[in-house]
């Protein structure tokens, strides 16, 4: 099997190889992928330390027009890299090749936002002098990435952080190495400078922690669990240096007693259980009124038993596999848990054998929660989702609102009235009416408050904020 290697200063290098799993099938090997070392990670930070000068002051044309060949070849070979994704994390083949047609719109929005490159002229308050405000790139970025979103989530780093003129030390997840190869190679073939974009695979304790533990990272960008994210944050100002941290959710959606039923229960199935609930922005709480409670769960439960569960590739697949034992065994914990604390266990709940050996898991709800429950409070990062009964609108955005996390938050309702003060008093980053939590779009800022993020937003012209730094210069007529 062929050893896909790391790209460090140019060049493809690495020997030892690890095996990327099938979880839809684990007898199956989507390919054998190198890891780094630390020492690895260090020549990759001096490489892309040595590229800076030169790429930070590259001509717009130049970064635009490799971003827009990395779209243009993303979005050629969708059908074949959406395969490889579902392969490598278990989405469905539809939604994986939905999330490769995201990262092509993500390189393509930064190919045209290199061309936008802006600053501002103002007069000083002084007689005969002007001032100019610009952005320049920050220097070497470090990216850490999680497992759940393979190809977007490298995307919607890496090509922000080489648009405005920084270089790139990237980390993908160890469980996922397949579709961070390929856009790493094909941005290198595209035709990076060496040095610009290196690619280091391998552990989190070892390679990520060598990042961390750099003096010559100018910043690092991360998505992944809470726990690793303070250790990137303590790092981080260890060293004086920029971070950005996306982390975890424990996403509400209020379904209040005029709202669309329908709409209501399509929401809560497409956020709490597609993607295998693997998702940050999915929801786990269902906050809903008294009026519409048991009509909700009896069409949510009728809605997830024609909801199928099965190998990622297979047509008619709704939900894949969880991604690894792991994170099987966490889920199987929680569901544990949840009955242990008194929910009601209303659908699935149990682990299922398909034809291949893989980490099958019904989507599984409960009902009669509360929202001082750990299944209530924890992340859990699978498709289980709890009912929380409420009185009326008051008590359903205190308890949407009463969560150490604030990514993303949902209401169903007609009422105007209520939507309106939804959006305006939820605790979250982001806001959706009558659409399910998760599900956002490329070109507008994605990130949350309290414990679910640090810095500033990610994505659209926002993602400016922190791969560039502002300078102001003054000028004596
Ligand atoms: P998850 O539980 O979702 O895998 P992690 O936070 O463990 O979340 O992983 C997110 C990313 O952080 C992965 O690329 C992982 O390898 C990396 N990582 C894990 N531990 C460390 C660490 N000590 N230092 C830097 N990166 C790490």
């Amino acid at each position: 099997m062929t050893l896909h290697h790391n790209l460090i200063a140019g060049e493809w290098v690495g020997s030892n190889g690890v095996e990327n799993i099938n979880p839809s099938n684990t007898n199956e090997i989507v390919g054998l992928y190198a890891t780094a070392s630390a020492d690895d990670a260090k020549t990759a930070i001096a490489a892309a330390k040595a590229a800076f000068p030169a790429w930070s002051r590259s001509g717009i044309l130049e970064r635009h027009a490799i971003l827009k060949k990395t779209a243009d070849e993303i979005l050629a070979r969708k059908d074949e890299l959406g395969k490889l994704l579902a392969r490598e994390e278990g989405k469905t083949l539809p939604e994986a090749i939905g999330e490769t047609i995201r990262a092509a719109q993500i390189f393509d929005f930064f190919a045209g936002e290199a061309l936008r490159l802006a600053g501002e002229v103002l007069p000083s308050v002084r007689p005969n002098i002007g001032v100019e405000i610009t952005r320049e790139p920050i220097g070497v970025i470090g990216i850490i990435t999680p497992w759940n979103f393979p190809i977007a989530i490298p995307a919607w780093k890496i090509a922000p952080a080489l648009c405005y003129g920084n270089t790139v030390v990237f980390k993908p997840a160890e469980l996922v190495p397949g579709c961070s190869w390929a856009i790493v190679d094909i941005l290198h073939r595209a035709g990076l400078p060496k040095g610009v974009l290196n690619l280091v695979m391998g552990k989190g304790s070892v390679v990520g922690q060598a990042m961390l533990d750099s003096p010559d990272l100018a910043g690092i960008t991360f998505t992944g669990s809470t726990g690793t994210g303070k250790r990137v944050a303590s790092a981080s100002i260890e060293h004086n240096r920029k971070f950005q941290l996306e982390m975890g959710g424990k996403n509400p959606m209020v379904v209040l007693d005029d709202a669309d039923l329908t709409v209501a229960v399509e929401s809560a199935a497409n956020s709490g259980f597609f993607s295998t609930g693997q998702r940050c922005t999915a929801s786990s709480r269902l906050i809903v009124t008294e009026g519409i409670h048991d009509k909700f769960v009896a069409a949510l439960t009728e809605k997830l038993k024609t909801l199928v569960v099965d190998d990622a590739l297979k047509a008619g697949t709704h939900i894949g596999p969880v991604v690894d034992e792991r994170q099987l065994a966490t889920d199987t914990d929680y569901i544990a848990i949840g009955k242990q604390e008194g929910a009601k266990l209303a659908f699935g709940g149990e682990t299922i054998q398909r034809d291949n050996p893989g980490f099958y898991l019904q989507p599984t709800l409960f009902t009669e929660a509360t929202n001082q429950m750990r299944i209530s409070r924890e992340e859990i990062f699978g498709p289980v989702a709890s009912v929380i009964r409420v009185k009326d609108y008051e008590e359903a955005l205190a308890t949407a609102n009463d969560t150490p996390f604030g990514l993303s938050a949902g209401i169903a309702t007609t009422s105007l009235k209520h939507a309106t003060h939804f959006k305006r008093n939820s605790e979250a980053g982001m806001v959706m009416v009558n659409l399910p939590t998760a599900g956002v779009d490329f070109h507008v800022p994605f990130g949350g408050r309290k414990a679910s993020s640090f810095g500033s937003r990610e994505q659209g012209k926002y993602a400016a904020e922190f791969f560039t730094v502002v300078k102001t210069a003054y000028t004596l007529a």
